[in-house]
């Protein structure tokens, strides 16, 4: 693609890094097919092509956005299927995130989008107020339905996504000291706290926690770690993502002097951020060289227990498991084959699931802030699932489990949950709930 960036424009590195991006694309429209707003909606503005053209358009010019450019990105949900599919390599994820940044400072939303963005920035990225948050929430559950009359829809499938019944109580971890053979540990790990995890489904980082003290991998808790960042990126809001990421690197940076092996991460969407960390900071003279370090050294749990050789303990029966590839993990990550590997090392049976390449429209907050097109791709994903008739269904991130539990019955567990019981530990929550014999 041809582009006209003045020299002065060129002279800003986030320009510069969008104008390479931009010449890479060729428009030959592959991405068209596997974008989930494309083949919903059938428009080609919301195709990977089209939204490229638009941002062009906006930066090139340096023009403050425009309802119609705004509406189009908005509708992205940032899945990067159109990354796995481009035979160019244009990485449409840093120039969508540029054009949120841009958005963000340029346009001006309507009031009530407003008040819900800077609500979803100051609650969700905070674990403790997010608890208070899902508390009010269950108070308000079953208004739903008045809530989706009164057209306050995003509230409504805000409400939707909660669990119902009482909080979530953090589950007791493994407390036997690891052992070794020799005496001496096999690894050290920092496990990275997810800030939805921890209100949500506290139980996932305890079974991850469980299955790496138990094949005696020292798990450090990285104590005062806040948000990685990813959240308010995803809203376009950048300054304050990057001061999020610093604290984050300043804390893993301590302990990567202290000696560590990998910063597992349990929750997809951040560990893509922190992946991302060394190309976000790399203008940054004080920060460039943790970021790349920090980066270097993630992995997803799935990633880091397919090193450690596992092997179960306990026969799981051929239980049927739906794998649902989040977007963020098998787009963003590129990690495909080792959830899935080594759940049938446990003894599972695995399913892909049909159209895995679609989002299930959880994407961070797009299923409160997009809940129409959440809404279809969710029922979609469910639908697909249920065709395979598995016992359970799982996912290496908490956003597609709370999108997926909402359009279906099957139990949602963390594919470290089943890691766990099929070595050892007790049977996910989801599954005792549903009755299900051990
Ligand atoms: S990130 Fe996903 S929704 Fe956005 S353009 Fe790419 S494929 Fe489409
Ligand atoms: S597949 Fe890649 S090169 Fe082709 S139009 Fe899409 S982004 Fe551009």
């Amino acid at each position: 693609m041809q582009t006209s960036f003045s020299l002065a424009q060129l002279a800003d590195p986030q320009v510069r890094e969008s104008e390479k991006i931009l010449r890479a694309c060729v428009h030959c429209g592959f991405c068209t097919a596997t974008c989930p707003t494309y083949v919903l909606l059938g428009d080609e503005l919301d195709s990977p092509r089209g939204r490229i053209y638009l941002m062009k358009e906006m930066l090139e010019h340096d023009r403050p956005a425009t309802p119609e450019v705004v509406k189009h990105i908005d509708r992205c949900l940032s899945c990067l299927a159109c990354m796995t599919t481009c035979p160019s390599g244009v990485h449409y994820m840093h120039l969508v995130d540029h054009a949120r940044e841009h958005i963000e400072k340029t346009y001006r939303r309507p009031l009530p989008e407003r008040l819900l963005r800077e609500a979803l920035a100051r609650v969700l990225p905070h674990p403790a107020r997010l608890r208070m948050a899902l508390r009010l929430g269950r108070l308000a559950k079953p208004f739903t339905a008045l809530f989706e009359r009164m057209r306050l829809a995003p509230l409504a499938a805000l409400l939707r996504l909660l669990p119902s019944g009482p909080p979530p109580r953090m589950p007791r971890q493994d407390n036997r000291p690891p052992r070794s053979s020799q005496g001496v540990r096999k690894g050290s790990v920092v496990l990275f706290s997810v800030c939805a995890n921890q209100a949500l489904a506290p139980r996932i980082e305890a079974a991850a926690a469980n299955v790496l003290s138990r094949h005696e991998i020292d798990v450090i808790a990285a104590a005062g770690q806040g948000c990685c960042g990813a959240l308010l990126h995803h809203l376009g809001r950048s300054d304050e993502a990057l001061a999020q990421a610093r604290a984050a690197l300043d804390l893993l940076s301590r302990q990567i002097d202290n000696g560590l092996d990998a910063i597992v991460v349990t929750a997809s969407g951040c560990g893509t951020m922190l992946k991302d960390y060394e190309f976000l900071l790399r203008d940054d003279s004080r920060y460039a060289a943790k970021a790349a370090k920090v980066s270097a050294l993630t992995r997803d749990i799935s990633e880091y227990l397919s090193t450690l050789g596992l092997a179960p303990t306990r026969d799981v029966a051929e239980r049927v498991i739906a794998y649902h590839a989040a977007c963020s993990l098998q787009h963003g990550q590129k990690v495909v084959r080792e959830p899935k590997e080594l759940l049938s090392k446990m003894g599972y049976s695995v399913k892909d699931v049909p159209e895995g390449h679609l989002c299930c429209g959880s994407a961070g907050t797009y299923n409160i802030l997009q809940p129409e097109i959440a809404r279809r791709l969710g029922e979609r994903k469910a639908q697909n699932i249920e065709r395979l008739k598995p016992d359970a269904i799982t996912a290496g991130n908490i956003g597609c489990i709370s999108q997926i539990a909402v359009y279906t019955d099957i139990p949602l567990v963390h594919p470290v949950e089943l890691v766990d019981w099929a070595t050892g530990g007790p049977m996910p929550q989801a599954l005792r709930n549903r009755g299900i014999a051990a």
